[in-house]
């Protein structure tokens, strides 16, 4: 099976958020089980400065393309190299007035940006004389593709058979925006409906991926649910329920060799499974670091994006009983400069128990997951999340929210079966929250035995790529069948 992966950000490329470290690392596990993935991304202007550090090298191959239907003469040019550690081909899309912003998403125009690429990407598969089985394309920045399959590729013969996936990583981001560039994209005017892209009085591309795609899924199976209902629906709710049947949900693998315990450089002392006291060496060294106390009582980890997505303000009512428990702090984000400050100011009144890292720190991140004994995140929504997955592998039991993908990879830990890898609760409120914290602290304290089991049940969960790279495989099948 050939499958063009498309996407506006890929790992160790251009990354802004989990999209680009998804579609950096699916490629090389679809490749290991016989699939045959290339990349296509925009040539973005950090694509050149991660050349040295990651040691790729990038080969123009051809020049001056162009995209007839769009209204523009911009000429572009496709640039190809390998994703690093694997044979996975990448084609870049080249463009000086489109891609050349020092970030990922500035730049003149990030609708025409969007389109530009989407377009060109056709193009070049044209030019190329690639022929796909699949198209997975991915988010808002690439949800036209499908629309220009459906409409102006229709009757061209290199495409006629390819079926289109949809991956939703986020449906936060929709890409929406002036009708006027549907004359842009050259697209078809009757597109410009309730049941087109129309989108109260915009046009809204995900919308259009949504719709045209033949099958749909997002990054965690309760997500794929949870968006079909208004209060995760975005507005987009009914038009995800009339795909229902087309939409499933996988969630996303995290990078056992980057994130791994035994071999991490970037923790105080390695450990594994087998020798878990060592984490315990990895607590004192954060204790001493964070300025905190060095004794034996539960630390509590936070990392994440300071904003109200992640359950922030249910955690600010109840900040002041949680310090009352015999336990420690620490946090490291960034945001929301309430929640920064809301922070700072706890961890100035109760020095001895919480610690906050106002910054972002990838190294200090990884120290955290390590030498924690439980870790936090009780959020609002979540798609799939990556916190508690890289917790769960350093043996750091969370303690979340059952939402998302939070829902899909957290099980409840059942003292009558010693199953379950975490804590967490539903109903989106601080009593829920402070019940889960309060009760991952009775059993860390008075029941050692099932503290430690609960360390063994989080670090044998299976969080791997190749049990999503299968899963996606099922997709693109279901996807193909569609077609013939
Ligand atoms: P989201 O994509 O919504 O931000 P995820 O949990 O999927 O949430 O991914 C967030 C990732 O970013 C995690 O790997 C987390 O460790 C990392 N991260 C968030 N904030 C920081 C920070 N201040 N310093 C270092 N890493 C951070």
């Amino acid at each position: 099976m050939k499958v063009a992966l498309i996407s506006y950000e890929v790992y160790p490329f251009a990354k802004v958020g989990g999209l680009a470290d998804v579609v950096g690392a699916l490629p090389k596990y679809l490749e290991k089980h016989g699939t045959k993935p290339i990349i296509f991304m925009p040539k973005h202007r950090v694509v050149e400065k991660g050349a040295e550090k990651f040691g790729y090298t990038l080969k123009k191959i051809k020049e001056g393309l162009n995209v007839p239907f769009l209204k523009t003469d911009e000429k572009f040019d496709i640039y190809e190299t390998k994703l690093p550690k694997s044979n996975v081909p990448v084609y870049l899309i080249s463009n000086d007035y489109y891609f050349s912003a020092e970030k990922v998403y500035d730049g003149p125009d990030l609708a025409e940006q969007a389109i530009y690429f989407s377009a060109a990407v056709l193009e070049a598969i044209k030019n190329l004389k690639l022929k796909f089985d699949i198209f997975h394309v991915n988010d808002w920045q690439t949800a036209l593709i499908p629309v220009y399959l459906k409409s102006l590729y229709k009757e061209v013969p290199e495409f006629f058979k390819a079926a289109v996936v949809l991956t939703i990583h986020n449906l936060g981001y929709q890409g929406i925006f002036d009708q006027k560039y549907l004359e842009f994209a050259g697209l078809p005017e009757y597109l410009y409906n309730i049941d087109g892209i129309e989108f109260y009085g915009k046009i809204n591309f995900l919308k259009g991926g949504i719709l045209f795609s033949d099958v749909i899924n997002t990054v965690s199976p309760t997500y794929s649910q949870e968006i079909q209902t208004k209060e995760y629906g975005e507005k987009l709710d009914g038009v995800l329920r009339l795909r229902a049947a087309d939409l499933y949900g996988i969630l996303n693998g995290i990078d056992y060799e980057e994130y791994n315990p035994a071999t991490d450089d970037r923790i105080y002392v390695n450990y594994s499974i087998d020798d878990i006291e060592k984490k315990y060496e990895n607590k004192k060294k954060l204790q001493e670091e964070m300025g905190l106390p060095v004794k034996d009582v539960p630390v509590i980890g936070m990392i994440n994006r300071l904003v109200d997505q992640k359950g922030l303000d249910i955690l600010a009512d109840i900040f002041r009983y949680i310090t009352l428990f015999n336990v420690q702090f620490v946090l490291l984000g960034t945001g929301d400069e309430k929640y920064e400050k809301l922070f700072e100011d706890i961890a100035k009144e109760f020095p001895e128990k919480v610690s906050a890292n106002i910054k972002f720190d990838v190294t200090l991140a990884q120290k955290i997951y390590a030498a924690s004994d439980m870790f936090l995140m009780p959020s609002r929504y979540e798609p799939c999340g990556l916190g508690q997955m890289y917790s769960l592998r350093y043996g750091t039991i969370p303690v979340v929210r059952y939402t998302g993908g939070l829902a899909d990879t957290v099980m409840e830990y059942d003292e009558s079966t010693m199953k379950g890898n975490g804590f967490g609760f539903k109903e989106y409120d601080s009593a829920h929250l402070l019940r889960a914290i309060a009760r991952s602290v009775d059993i860390y304290f008075n029941k050692k035995q099932h503290w430690r089991k609960l360390i063994k049940n989080a670090m044998t969960t299976d969080l791997s790529w190749e049990r999503s790279a299968k899963e996606y495989i099922k997709l693109y099948t279901r996807a193909k069948n569609k077609i013939v």
